[in-house]
């Protein structure tokens, strides 16, 4: 790239349109009775429908529609009572069937929006629609031999289709962060873009500021993570530019991201709608949706991520920040909303959220083994929540600071014993008897001649020095407020004797 788009790049705009494919969470795949499951052994879950073996018949999934509509409406989008299923024609040898059954002029649901904020500016991202497909299997690469496996191969999908009226990798980011943290709410998708069960396209053209037409576009195949989405698109819009400027034209084409080089390269050409041959499926009849269906599947959605954290701002005053990390993930959101619950008022919400933001979080990004076990198991099964809020309770009575609470969590995250337990048995509770730390003050002093004469002395940097002895000798346990106090009488009273 060279350095003249930061002049003249100013006179262009991105427009930027994204498609993105997510697995259904269903049993079973969306035409057959194959288990739809990630990692086993390669061609174990395959039967004559989804290999397209002669006479084998598709079926319709329910469950698969279900949660396409579900995702639908909590995307606003309109859901059509009639849709119909296609077949998109084309070769290749991840596809035996030799077409992939899609929705094409008649998907189960069309024009619907997303609402996102990007640096603090809210943004409307139109959507065109969402339809249910199957997806392919996978190809694999080994030195010189390539391998198929077709366990994936009928997966139940949706493909979201954004407006082209994105317009920075930014807004593209969070529009795809949105998209995905509502999909994984719903228990429609898990999220996984390393394991490609939420992927995306993105479809990205550039003009000059003003223009009412767009430029020619390119299409920038599975980005599989999201900092690569904005370096992609990022590259892309540069690379267009560079184009225009230096007196060439944009093809329309199907670009790579290598993200170890970080550039997109030329795939093939893009192909128009019409190369595909679309035509109604013969073995399937269109699909009909009642509105009792409909309206049950409404009924099921709960509070989405945007909602909560406006409720979370509202009703427990949180930060716009902290109701954004709290809100992430549901599991985190209901965890938290539990604790405030059996707190009943005991303990300040903001301290509440503080806990699970700065402590019980990093924690549990921290200690691989933690993340481990969290995939496995619920938070709320690595620390109940009415043991994590004993946690708070004990350093809010004073019974450990706050920094051996922080050790007592990482027990009881290893152990999934309480706090109370972890306190005796580790003989971690605070020690706030004035006695106790005068004793250890005096001690303390005596050790220390030389710096105890430099402080009566004016060196008033020394009292730090002193606390912290105190500290190291009760390992971190003594009342920092106590020890404070205690140590400014004392050194008072040694002034005096002086
Ligand atoms: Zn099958």
């Amino acid at each position: 790239m060279n350095s003249m788009h930061s002049t003249n790049g100013s006179q262009f705009e991105s427009v930027i349109g994204l498609e993105v494919h997510s697995q259904l969470l269903t049993k079973t795949k969306m035409f057959c009775t194959c288990p739809n499951i990630f990692g086993i052994e390669p061609n174990s879950a395959v039967c004559p429908v989804c290999l397209g073996l002669p006479g084998a018949l598709p079926v319709i999934n329910f469950e698969g529609i279900k949660l396409a509509v579900k995702a639908a409406l909590a995307l606003n989008i309109v859901i059509n009572k009639r849709s119909v299923f296609v077949r998109k024609n084309y070769f290749y040898p991840d596809l035996p069937k030799g077409y992939q059954i899609s929705q094409y002029l008649e998907p189960v649901s069309s024009g619907g929006y997303l609402d996102i904020k990007v640096e603090g500016v809210e943004k409307r991202v139109e959507i065109n629609r969402l339809h249910i497909e199957e997806d392919a299997g996978k190809l694999i690469h080994i030195g010189n031999e390539s391998y198929v496996d077709l366990n994936r191969a009928g997966t139940p999908l949706v493909e979201i289709v954004s407006e082209p009226n994105i317009n920075s990798s930014g807004e593209a980011v969070a529009y795809l962060k949105e998209l995905r943290d509502i999909l994984v709410y719903l228990g429609v998708s898990d999220g996984n873009m390393e394991e490609g069960s939420f992927r995306c396209d993105a479809n990205v053209s550039v003009r000059k500021k003003g223009d009412p037409d767009l430029g020619t576009r390119t299409e920038v195949k599975n980005v599989n993570s999201f900092k690569f989405v904005e370096k992609a698109i990022n590259y892309e819009i540069e690379r267009q530019i560079d184009v225009i400027l230096n007196g060439g034209k944009v093809i329309q084409e199907t670009r790579l991201y290598d993200s170890r080089e970080n550039l997109t390269r030329p795939m093939r050409g893009k192909e128009e709608a019409h190369d595909y041959r679309y035509f109604e499926e013969p073995d399937l009849p269109p699909l009909i949706l009642t509105d009792r269906f409909i309206s049950e599947i409404k009924g099921s959605i709960t509070e989405l991520p945007a909602a909560k954290r406006e409720r979370y701002a509202a009703e427990y005053l949180l930060a716009e920040y902290d109701s954004g990390v709290l809100t992430q993930d549901k599991e985190i959101a209901l965890y938290f909303e539990d604790l405030i619950e059996i707190n009943e008022g005991r303990v300040e919400i903001k301290k509440i959220a503080n806990w699970v933001i700065n402590d019980l979080l990093s924690e549990l990004k921290t200690k691989d083994k933690m993340r481990e076990k969290r995939k496995e198991e619920r938070v709320v099964d690595l620390v109940k929540s009415e043991n994590f809020l004993g946690l708070i309770l004990e350093v809010e009575a004073g019974n450990i600071n706050k920094n051996t609470g922080k050790t007592v969590l990482t027990e009881m995250l290893l152990s999934g014993k309480k706090a109370g337990e972890i306190i005796k048995e580790k003989n971690l509770a605070q020690v706030s008897d004035e006695k106790g730390i005068g004793d250890i003050i005096e001690h303390v002093l005596e050790e220390n001649p030389k710096e105890l004469a430099g402080l009566i002395s004016g060196k008033d940097k020394l009292f730090g020095f002193f606390v912290g002895a105190v500290m190291k000798k009760t390992k971190g346990k003594a009342n920092p407020k106590k020890v404070n106090e205690i140590l400014k009488r004392s050194i008072a009273e040694k002034n005096k004797e002086c």
